[in-house]
């Protein structure tokens, strides 16, 4: 739940009093909670304190939400807030610039598609994902022997007996495979968690590795900066 309009989210500008304020943003409808584009009108501008307002309507239920976009002469400072607030969405994971470019793109497109109510769309892309971390990971593989990739990982990440508890149930749910292989449709459900399993995958391969590397590296500058005190 956010009150900030991240800049991705704008779709098209238009100039008002020489100032470039957004005629289209990309957003969950607080009232309908569709993910669509909302369009902008209405603009005003408060001098004194350099804020510009306007109104936005969400083309599937006409429902409005206001917008203040502060600091609107700084293109750095400039920053867009909205009342109310957008529709919880399923966010990006953190530390995603650890994953792989082709595999975070696949994963940033499930997620797209997902938003969009694309849900074989989005097990595609999740799909994708998952057969090229094989790749990556166990040098090939194919999407049957998803259990047995958690536990390769877990093995090599040296993970917790948890991971491995995932496996197993992994391995004991025939509908997942079902899901992945399309041979049962999937729904905004099923959609939802085969994301969050990928999510939970590319965390325990590229995200925790990676942090626990800097960690290290940080413990251990600390260590040199006693040593020269
Ligand atoms: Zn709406």
């Amino acid at each position: 739940m956010s009150y900030l309009v991240a800049k991705s989210m704008i779709r098209a500008k238009t100039a008002f009093r020489g100032l470039p304020v957004p005629t289209a943003i990309a957003l969950s409808c607080p009232h309908c909670h569709e993910f669509l584009t909302y369009s902008c009108r209405d603009y005003l501008y408060h001098a004194a304190t350099q804020t510009i307002t306007f109104l936005g309507t969400c083309p599937a239920c006409s429902g409005k939400v206001s917008f203040w976009q502060v600091n609107s002469r700084d293109g750095e400072k400039s920053q867009i807030f909205m009342y109310p607030a957008a529709a919880h969405q399923h966010q990006v994971i953190p530390g995603i610039e650890y994953v792989p470019q082709p595999i975070a793109e696949n994963y940033r497109e499930a997620l797209q598609t997902y938003h969009h109510r694309y849900y074989k769309a989005a097990t595609t892309m999740v799909r994708a994902s998952l057969e090229d971390i094989f790749k990556t990971v166990l040098g090939d593989g194919e999407i049957k022997e998803l259990a047995a990739l958690i536990q390769e990982l877990a093995q090599k990440n040296n993970l917790t007996e948890q991971v491995t508890d995932i496996a197993t149930t992994i391995a004991d749910s025939p509908q997942l495979l079902a899901y992945l292989t399309f041979d049962n449709k999937p729904s905004q459900d099923t959609a939802a968690v085969l994301l969050k399993l990928l999510e939970f995958i590319l965390s325990y391969t590229y995200v925790l590795p990676a942090a626990i590397k800097r960690l290290q590296h940080e413990i251990s500058c600390l260590e040199q900066a006693g040593e020269t005190e």
